[in-house]
């Protein structure tokens, strides 16, 4: 069962937009029509004036002083823990762990994996992810020699979840996968996945990072073993992200980094680790960043989750239509499957160029390879454009955006 979502207020684009102080154009660079969300996502006013208030009202650091300001410091940061658990609908709070980024979750566990793993173990990757799930793999493979086996989409983004069961061997120590790539937007079969693989005895680490900034996310019912997300493409603060661990994962895994805070005894011959999630956050935690994170994920559900994901399904199917009109133009991914995030490219002009000519009338995409090298790989272009939709991203926005293709392609041919 997923947390119920909170009273929706009625769908209003204009209200969303001014929420956002930089959408709205408060930047004092004029209009931007800003179409990198999944690079990292506009803040609304409540995620920055949280953390204001947060700074301003009882702010100390948390775990420590015996003082009322520590207790109540600690008391939002735990209560953060708390927040996220209901969102993603976590069995307990102490399952949550709070990073940096979904890139140190990932590291993580990746990290707490070089004890387990053994020399000539196997982890199953897809070339459909993002290096920040691939790297990590790779840094075991060149530290602990275990070996990386792929598994590739087909030619419009789709993973098959018989191709993860055909490559798990007797050696297989994880599967680690997204739950929605950065470059199509469309969720993969993580749910099945994940069943093939336990059923081989496999445990599953999902990059969340994206399907949950446009899904209700319920990692009880995926019954995945890792999920990683990041809270600044959530509509959050940088700085602050999280691991989620099924039950049984934490206490067999040891901490990335050590320091204050995640010690239960230390004396000069012997050093007692503190139980989790305390184990995992040595040092000073994002405290404010917390904080902001929760304003996120109360902000994006009082808007209401469902409602985001028709808008957004809405865009994307509109910018397919209008692409599929401009002559030279590849969009990858299924177009029976329109997700927030086109990716495009053309044979005859660099992806570099049109993002600077888009950049010229004031629209932002991104240019590149978007972190995904093997994918591109596969893909045949070593540079692609990227448009990615949010909440607040209108229809208006997705013509400008074919427009302005458009004719940057009629410049540059
Ligand atoms: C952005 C992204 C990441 C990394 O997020 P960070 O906040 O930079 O750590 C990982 N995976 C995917 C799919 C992403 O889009």
């Amino acid at each position: 069962m997923l947390h119920p979502e909170p009273a929706q207020k009625a769908w209003n684009p204009d209200a969303i937009r001014s929420d956002f102080p930089l959408i709205a154009g408060l930047s004092g660079y004029g209009r931007i029509t800003y179409l990198d969300n999944a690079a990292s996502a506009q803040k609304p006013r409540s995620v920055m004036d949280s953390m204001t208030d947060g700074a301003f009202t009882r702010y100390a650091n948390v775990h420590r002083g015996a003082h009322r300001l520590s207790g109540l410091a600690t008391a939002s940061y735990e209560g953060a823990r708390a927040r996220l658990q209901a969102f993603l609908n976590a069995p307990g709070a102490e399952q949550v762990i709070f990073t940096k980024s979904a890139t140190e979750a990932i590291n993580l566990v990746a990290s707490a994996f070089a004890a387990i793993v053994a020399p000539g173990d196997e982890i199953i990757v897809s070339s459909l992810d993002h290096h920040a799930n691939l790297v990590p793999w790779h840094m075991l493979r060149e530290r602990r020699g275990i070996v990386l086996r792929w598994v590739d989409p087909d030619a419009f983004g789709n993973l098959d979840p018989a191709a993860f069961a055909d490559a798990i061997t007797h050696r297989t120590r994880l599967v680690a996968v997204t739950h929605m790539s950065n470059v199509f937007g469309v969720l993969t079969p993580l749910e099945a996945i994940v069943r093939l693989a336990h059923e081989r005895g496999v445990p599953v680490l999902a990059d969340g990072t994206q399907a949950v900034v446009h899904h209700a996310i319920d990692v009880s019912a995926l019954d995945v073993d890792f999920y990683a997300l990041t809270g600044h493409k959530l509509y959050g603060p940088t700085g602050i992200g999280a691991l989620y661990a099924k039950p049984g994962w934490l206490e067999r895994m040891s901490p990335m980094l050590g320091g204050g805070e995640m010690v239960a005894t230390v004396g000069r011959n012997h050093v007692e680790y503190a139980p989790a999630p305390h184990k995992f956050e040595a040092g000073t935690p994002p405290i404010l960043e917390a904080i902001g994170l929760v304003a996120a994920l109360d902000y994006i559900e009082s808007v209401g989750r469902s409602s985001i994901a028709a808008h957004e399904a809405a865009l994307g199917r509109h910018a397919r239509a209008r692409f599929a009109a401009i002559p030279g133009i590849t969009v990858f991914g299924d177009t029976e499957k329109p997700g927030p995030i086109l990716t495009f490219a053309s044979a005859s002009a660099h992806a570099n160029d049109i993002a600077a000519i888009l950049d010229g009338k004031g629209i932002c995409v991104r240019a590149g390879a978007h972190c995904t090298q093997p994918l591109h790989q596969m893909l045949g272009f070593s540079s692609t454009c990227r448009a990615s939709f949010a909440m607040y991203s209108t229809l208006a926005e997705v013509d400008a955006l074919a427009d302005a293709v458009d004719e940057a392609l009629t410049i540059l041919k």
